[in-house]
């Protein structure tokens, strides 16, 4: 690093769990970042100013008048344009890193093309179907995942990891069943700062996991309620059943 960068990570230089070492870790992440909405937007920021060397948005959608109270990296002016464009631009600003998009909605071979390419995956998408699909890939990939979900004012925060498989996966959190899908923002409502809350914790959840501090959410379920600020961890176990990442 030359001293612009020695002084923009002095911050996090100075933490002892950090020091020069762990933004050096940080600088050469590759991370996927899946999802652009309220809480891909809130954890791309924080992402992309730590100085992730590569983060790769990936998002099919376009600005909509209905996501600018939660999606912070939008404004009226972008409305009608794609996600992943108009943030890689705002982000282009404010990050030490490259920035990457994929403009379109990942499945397939795409997907697991992308999770391969990537050293960690942030899940904020916000359909059943992609969940299940990204841990299938993670699990199989061996990639790390953090994955997180909002509604309402409730959020939910977990960390699959290869290293911690008695934890198991998010398919054995679910027994395979897709809770209604139709549980989304658009019908179900979806507080800003309850997004932003849970985004800017997994950007903290995969710092973490990135530079090695502190104690990630490897073998919890972290779960978060906005409305009466209460928050708590369930302990996690693999179902030895789990189609995923259960031993056949
Ligand atoms: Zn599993």
């Amino acid at each position: 690093m030359d001293d612009a960068e020695l002084l923009y990570h002095s911050a996090h230089i100075l933490l002892p769990q950090m020091g020069i070492e762990g933004v050096e870790r940080l600088r050469a992440a590759r991370v996927l970042l899946v999802g652009a909405g309220g809480l891909g937007t809130a954890a791309a920021v924080y992402l992309a100013r730590s100085g992730i060397g590569r983060l790769t948005l990936a998002d099919g959608d376009t600005v909509s008048r209905t996501n600018l109270p939660r999606q912070i990296l939008y404004g009226e002016a972008d409305v009608g344009m794609p996600k992943v464009t108009v943030a890689a631009r705002a982000l282009a600003h404010c990050s030490p890193g490259q920035i990457e998009v994929i403009d379109e909605r990942l499945e397939g071979g795409a997907l697991i093309e992308a999770v391969s390419a990537a050293d960690l995956v942030c899940d904020a998408s916000d359909n059943f179907a992609t969940r299940f699909a990204l841990n299938a890939a993670c699990v199989r990939k061996r990639v790390p995942l953090v994955s997180a979900a909002v509604i309402r004012f409730e959020g939910q925060l977990l960390v699959v990891d290869p290293q911690t498989p008695q934890a198991g996966c998010y398919h054995c959190l679910y027994g395979g069943e897709t809770p209604d899908d139709a549980q989304r923002c658009a019908e179900s409502g979806i507080l800003g700062p309850a997004a932003g809350t849970m985004g800017s914790l997994q950007a903290l959840e995969t710092v973490k996991m990135i530079t090695g501090m502190g104690e990630p959410l490897r073998q919890g379920l972290f779960v978060f309620d906005g409305l009466t600020l209460t928050m708590h961890t369930i302990r996690r176990r693999r179902d030895p059943a789990c189609p995923v990442c259960g031993p056949s």
